[in-house]
């Protein structure tokens, strides 16, 4: 069984007060939530605050992005995943469709950093999504095979077990244009078809595949129902406690 995972990505948002009482309130909405792992994801400088505030609860921290190396140095900037894991951190997103838009990341970089992250003890959230004109042009299949064949060269079936995928179609990130379930649940399924050549057939059945993309309280309980979706990554509905509650509580 896949335990299914809600996580929130809190991007540029919130100043660390902010950050603080939207993490108590969530802290205390989904006190009773354990048919899901909750996770949120704070800018980095309110990740070790974060990570104090909620530990020992059902609420694991990420971070937004990490270096691709965990040796220290002159990397001006830069976050070692080892660094993010120092302060109470259990997942790392990778790849985000922002980050790839406008900062230059490439599926090597995504590679690097997904491995920088599982040699950390940290569990990548790896995402994946086509561009709309991507999709318009029928090439959405081909565009997510070539990132996930990309971004998991060279990782072994365990390092398999300790990753997270997202499939975020851009189109749908911030738009409030949602895939269809029977879109997410296509793609799902492809993907999981990508690993199972890739990696085998055990390997796929047990990754968690995330749907991204305009997530909302009144879109999860189908978005969840799809055989192959197994939680989503929330941006903007994320932000406030009440709602990302209402997600993360869909089953109750
Ligand atoms: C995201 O940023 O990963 C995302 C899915 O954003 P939103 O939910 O706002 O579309």
């Amino acid at each position: 069984m896949r335990k299914p995972v809600i996580a929130g990505n809190w991007k540029m948002y919130k100043l660390l007060s902010d950050a603080v009482e939207t993490s108590l309130e969530l802290k205390r909405l989904v006190a009773n939530a354990n048919h899901c792992e909750v996770v949120i994801a704070p800018v980095f400088t309110a990740l070790k605050t974060i990570a104090d505030r909620v530990e020992g609860s059902n609420i694991k921290v990420a971070a937004q992005d990490c270096s691709i190396q965990n040796d220290f140095g002159a990397h001006t900037g830069e976050v070692a995943p080892v660094m993010i894991k120092d302060v109470g951190c259990s997942h790392v997103i990778v790849g985000h469709s922002e980050r790839r838009q406008f900062y230059g990341e490439t599926d090597e970089s995504v590679n690097w950093k997904t491995m920088a992250g599982l040699a950390a003890g940290l569990t990548p959230i790896v995402c994946v999504g086509e561009k709309l004109e991507e999709r318009e042009a029928g090439n959405a299949e081909s565009v997510v095979k070539t990132q996930l064949e990309g971004g998991l060269k060279g990782l072994t079936v365990s390092d398999l077990e300790r990753i997270i995928i997202a499939y975020e179609p851009v189109w749908a990130i911030g738009t409030g244009k949602t895939a269809t379930p029977e879109q997410a649940q296509e793609m799902h399924g492809f993907i999981r078809g990508v690993v199972a050549e890739t990696h085998g057939a055990e390997a796929a059945e047990g990754l968690r595949i995330l749907y991204g993309g305009s997530v909302k309280p009144d879109n999860i309980v189908e978005l969840m129902a799809q055989e192959d979706v197994d939680g989503a990554l929330v941006g903007g509905a994320s932000l406030d406690a009440a709602s990302f509650a209402k997600i993360v509580n869909y089953k109750q």
